[in-house]
């Protein structure tokens, strides 16, 4: 049964990982795999969470099995770093929160929720998207519909593009916005922005569903939340896929939350019930380590400040590489405008080079970045940026 089967490409990021391992240029540089990386190259482990580990380690008395929703602790304090302490939503009860394997748990089981709804809804995603939004939503069943986004000549949002698509969605129809750090573009929607969409969703009669798995990474706690609370408060329906992969640090610890937002306390219980018997029936209950760490730096006002005094300079260094990438390349013989990189936001910026330009900085450069040109501007430092800025500009003399 098995002799029929033909290998899956690799994965092109984990395979160009594997390929700067293997480089010996000494001056070689990662702007590819999406994780945040500090001064020296390292992606450590936030103090934070050290503190919350040995914590756990001191006073866990059981690894006894929870719930297909996970902890309702951890679930608590995260809705209100989410929507806020005091949101609404949250006052009136009609939220219900899962704890998930990480950001892509969330995804998949919020689609496999949606398509429990509704086996018709179609999902609207942004051009370009994170490219595992296609496996985690149409996997589930859901027909995947593509909005513009990214304008590449003009590297911003081409938002009447994204508007006038969106006229063709039809009542039911969901659609995903990135909360913030737009992964691949860093290319954010604005206030208005968040606004207009909301108009024309809740005219309409499109659910929004909100994959933020960024928070704090972008402008702030509560800044990179804006347009999902906002919608919540706007909407009576919503579902929304948060992550603590990349805000604490805690990637393989796979930690995750998915809300459903509902019309009254009774619909969200009852959504409640369909969700967790869906998880029952995939993975049965989250893991538990990463979403201890997290309640427990939640729990305690003193942790808490530390992990966000660790988020904003881990924020402000992303700012502050966008910045003195830009006036390097200003400062340059470079003669191109990239000062769009420090209007995004997050990890991510299009660098809008070639194809051929990505290669030529991988294969004369060793500098790695994928085809898009899509880069990971925390893989910088001040270290290698004049490396970079004079690669780049023979790159795009050639
Ligand atoms: N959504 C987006 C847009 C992402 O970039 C990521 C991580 N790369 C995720 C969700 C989920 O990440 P994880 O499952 O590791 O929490």
């Amino acid at each position: 049964m098995f002799e029929g089967l033909h290998a899956v490409p690799q994965d092109p990021i984990l395979a160009m990982l594997a390929s700067y391992r293997e480089d010996t240029h000494p001056q070689k540089i990662d702007l590819g795999i999406g994780v945040y990386k500090n001064d020296q190259g390292d992606t450590p482990i936030m103090r934070a969470v050290q503190v919350a580990e040995a914590r756990l380690l001191a006073t866990e008395t059981t690894k006894s099995y929870t719930a297909p929703a996970g902890s309702p602790v951890y679930n608590e304090r995260v809705a209100k770093l989410v929507f806020g302490s005091d949101h609404p939503v949250l006052n009136d009860k009609r939220v219900v929160s899962a704890q998930t394997p990480g950001g892509c748990g969330a995804l998949r089981m919020a689609a496999e929720f949606l398509r429990g709804c509704n086996e018709d809804s179609k999902v609207w995603v942004s051009t370009p998207t994170w490219a595992n939004h296609m496996p985690l939503l149409g996997g589930a069943g859901l027909e995947i519909c593509m909005y513009p986004y990214y304008d590449h000549d003009n590297k911003n949002i081409d938002f009447q593009a994204m508007l006038d698509a969106l006229e063709s969605a039809v009542a039911g129809d969901i659609v995903l916005l990135h909360g913030c750090c737009h992964n691949p573009s860093g290319a954010d929607l604005n206030k208005e922005q968040w606004h207009a969409i909301a108009d024309l969703m809740e005219r309409k009669g499109l659910i929004p569903f909100v994959d933020m798995a960024y928070q704090g990474l972008g402008a702030g706690i509560d800044e990179d939340a804006y347009g999902l609370r906002m919608l919540a408060a706007r909407f009576p329906e919503m579902v929304a896929a948060t992550s603590c992969s990349k805000n604490f640090g805690l990637y393989r610890e796979r930690t995750g939350t998915l809300f459903i937002v509902a019309a009254t306390p009774e619909q969200a219980a009852n959504a409640g019930s369909q969700l967790f018997s869906k998880i029952r029936s995939h993975y049965s209950m989250p893991p538990s380590h990463g979403a201890a760490i997290v309640e427990t730096i939640l729990g305690d006002t003193e942790l808490s400040q530390t992990w966000l005094d660790e988020l904003a300079v881990m924020r402000n260094r992303i700012q502050g590489l966008r910045q003195s990438l830009v006036a390097k390349i200003r400062d340059s013989a470079i003669d191109r405008d990239f000062s769009f990189i420090e209007q995004q936001f997050g990890m991510f910026s299009f660098l809008g080079i070639t194809s051929a330009q990505v290669e030529a900085l991988r294969s004369q450069h060793s500098i790695y970045m994928i085809d898009s040109s899509r880069m990971n501007v925390a893989g910088l430092n001040d270290e290698c940026m004049d490396y970079f800025v004079s690669a780049l500009g023979e790159v795009l003399r050639a």
